[in-house]
């Protein structure tokens, strides 16, 4: 055995010394098993063994010590000589386990488990916060017997617009705000596909799979060609419900989220509607609700209003109810009526919880999402 039986080592990576190791103790093992199968014809194989590793002048060891340990750059110096130690350790063990000794109070040492250190935690799972505010609105509703509706975030423009009542031309239908699907130039115009706007596709779906009454609402992630900033994302996600029966009426939309706005915020909180537009209802209202961080009395949040703003509503369009009697007759808009509402659910949690950063939601960062936990 000489010096040049020992390889260099290729660098000082954790994995290549570990590689270089462990190639060392596979190499004593097989010759501490061959060693002991020759024992019956050789007295002094055992001690050929002994002196091939732990010598202390021809021994491999002594040799990888002056051909490693010590050309090794003192960075590296602690990590090889931890791995030194813990092979010398194994040789000791092997030799002494075959002379019959029982391996060496430093073998011992170097397999001993510290069993007083904690152990490794895992880490439970908890709802993101995003989930948990859709969960929570989807049960306040589900308490006034709305069930769930869902339906494909890569929706046809049918469903998306024209059946919402979306005119051809409308600026919404226009590619800087709808991200659509390429190359379908094949297709009919209102075949084509995008990721749906708004959750509103579903409620024609709805509408189109069964007859009145309806009362659903509908949680989900809608897209838009938006440039992110602190308060938009180009995902987002959505609570629609629609309601639709005989004799429904404005009063019964404003009865509804009067309801649903105490029960997310809490019952001192008030609501009041003003008018706007959206195409697909008749007429239109976004509700404010008062300011659930100053009360009413005017602060930042609000812009000293003390209202803010939260959702839109509206009784369905007429035009609406005649998208869905194409499937179902009974959708006739002589006969029944109904209402729509819809909520963004990063603006409901961002209140709720007081984040100020949109992103914060999609980052990932186990600093924001563990205080949810
Ligand atoms: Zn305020």
């Amino acid at each position: 055995m000489t010096i040049e039986s020992i390889p260099d080592l290729p660098e000082y990576s954790e994995a290549s010394l570990d590689n270089a190791f462990a190639l060392l103790e596979r190499d004593a093992r097989s010759e501490a098993a061959a060693a002991h199968l020759r024992l019956e014809n050789d007295p002094d194989a055992w001690e050929n063994f002994r002196l091939g590793w732990l010598g202390r002048k021809q021994g491999r060891l002594n040799q990888i010590s002056s051909k490693w340990l010590k050309s090794a750059p003192p960075e590296a110096r602690k990590s090889l000589g931890m791995r030194f130690n813990a092979f010398k350790a194994v040789l000791e063990a092997l030799f002494a386990s075959a002379s019959g000794s029982g391996p060496s109070d430093a073998a011992l040492a170097a397999e001993a488990i510290d069993i007083t250190l904690p152990g490794t935690r895992r880490l439970t799972g908890a709802e993101h916060p995003i989930t948990r505010t859709l969960n929570e609105i989807v049960s306040v509703f589900a308490a006034l017997g709305y069930s769930v509706g869902v339906g494909p975030e890569v929706e046809t423009d049918y469903y998306n617009f024209e059946s919402m009542n979306f005119p051809p031309g409308h600026p919404a239908r226009d590619t800087q705000d709808t991200l659509v699907v390429a190359n379908q130039d094949r297709r009919q115009p209102r075949d084509r596909l995008l990721l749906r706007t708004h959750t509103s596709p579903v409620q024609m779906r709805t509408m189109e799979s069964q007859p009145p009454p309806v009362r659903i609402v509908i949680p989900g992630k809608v897209h838009r060609n938006d440039a992110a900033d602190a308060t938009h994302s180009p995902i987002f996600h959505q609570v629609e419900g629609l309601c639709v029966d005989t004799n429904v009426t404005f009063s019964d939309l404003k009865g509804t989220l009067d309801h649903a706005m105490k029960a997310l915020f809490g019952s001192s909180v008030k609501t009041r509607f003003f008018p706007s537009f959206f195409p697909f209802t008749e007429p239109s209202a976004d509700v404010q609700i008062s300011c659930i961080f100053c009360g009413g009395k005017g602060c930042r949040k609000c812009k000293q209003s003390g209202w803010i703003e939260l959702l839109g509503c509206g009784m369905v369009d007429p035009a609406v109810f005649a998208f869905a009697a194409e499937k179902q007759p009974a959708y006739d808009p002589k006969k029944i009526s109904g209402f729509a509402f819809g909520m963004g659910v990063e603006r409901i949690a961002m209140m709720k919880y007081g984040i100020s950063e949109i992103g914060q939601f999609y980052a990932g960062d186990m600093r924001f999402l563990g205080q949810f936990a």
